[in-house]
């Protein structure tokens, strides 16, 4: 069963995705714009602690940062 919509762990088959929270010194910033940051997510892999990805928590934050 899949779980937040990720494929399993390409490592280990492992299907059991947690999520983590980078907060704090962490977080990433609009480009040019300090002090806006907002915390990463990442899909952890249960099993082997594989990260099969990671995404913001607030992409709207970016909009203004597209250069494509
Ligand atoms: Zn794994």
């Amino acid at each position: 069963m899949r779980e937040y919509g990720v494929d399993p762990c390409p490592q280990c088959g492992g299907t059991k995705i947690g999520r983590g929270k980078q907060s704090g010194y962490g977080t990433i910033s609009p480009y040019g714009r300090l002090g806006f940051g907002t915390a990463l997510i990442h899909l952890i892999c249960t099993d082997c602690g594989w990260i099969l990805g990671s995404y913001v928590e607030n992409p709207g934050s970016f909009r203004k940062t597209v250069v494509k």
